[in-house]
């Protein structure tokens, strides 16, 4: 069979490193859970009796990801940029309706991400019931650790995480107090969209999240998994 052509360039893979591996892992989709974390709930103005809602999703683009070493242009379009330390998984395989215990066999391994927001531009899309894209799917704004291999370190259920900027503590809390754990996230998740290998999901942020400055280094860090520092130029 002949090679298709094409009428203007593909575009690339995109793909992350991978720990200890000269293989890497190449990205489908990245998914992101709002409101994972009730004290983060709670300071975005939210009822902390939400976790009897089900969780909800909205997307970024796979070429939103920012590789370490790489600084992270401050976006156009906001005054107002914040962090959001994220544990992050990555899957292996997919598909539909995923028991929740089927969930962790889906999953290849987990990553430390930065969901960065243009957090004015979102409270304007939640006043006037518009889509959040323009507030979250914006280039750069997915900043991406390593991946870890499950292999190699199991499924974390519990570890702290943490998000610095200067040296200066600003985000603080552990992945066991996620209101969706990862097995809850993948099988509510595959009830809506058909996952794939290659999908990233942002599984949430914890309280302390603000807003950062050009020149800014931010440390985002998950115990057991990894650390991931960016620089906002
Ligand atoms: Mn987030």
């Amino acid at each position: 069979m002949t090679e298709p052509s094409y009428v203007v360039a593909p575009p690339p893979t995109i793909s992350i490193g991978v720990r200890d591996s000269a293989a890497r892992f190449p990205v489908h989709r990245i998914y992101c859970v709002g409101r994972n974390y009730e004290a983060h709930a709670v300071e975005m103005g939210h009822d902390p009796k939400r976790e009897l809602d089900p969780p909800f999703f909205f997307l970024k683009n796979p070429d939103d990801i920012v590789e370490p070493g790489t600084p992270v242009p401050y976006p156009p379009q906001t005054a107002d940029l914040h962090h959001e330390v994220e544990l992050v998984v990555a899957l292996q395989s997919g598909g539909s309706d995923i028991a929740r215990e089927d969930a962790l066999s889906h999953v290849y391994g987990y990553a430390v991400g930065i969901d960065l927001t243009r957090r004015d531009v979102q409270a304007a899309a939640k006043k006037t019931s518009r889509p959040w894209a323009t507030a979250k799917a914006f280039a750069a704004s997915a900043p991406v650790s390593e991946i870890v291999p499950a292999a190699a370190i199991g499924h974390p259920a519990s570890g702290q995480l943490t998000a610095s900027v200067n040296g200066e503590p600003r985000q603080k809390g552990d992945i066991a107090d996620m209101i969706w754990s990862v097995p809850d996230i993948i099988a509510h998740l595959s009830r809506w969209f058909v996952l794939a290998p290659g999908d990233l999901i942002f599984t949430g942020t914890p309280a302390g999240v603000g807003g950062l400055e050009r020149g800014d280094v931010v440390v985002a860090a998950i115990e057991g998994v990894g650390q991931l520092e960016v620089t906002i130029r």
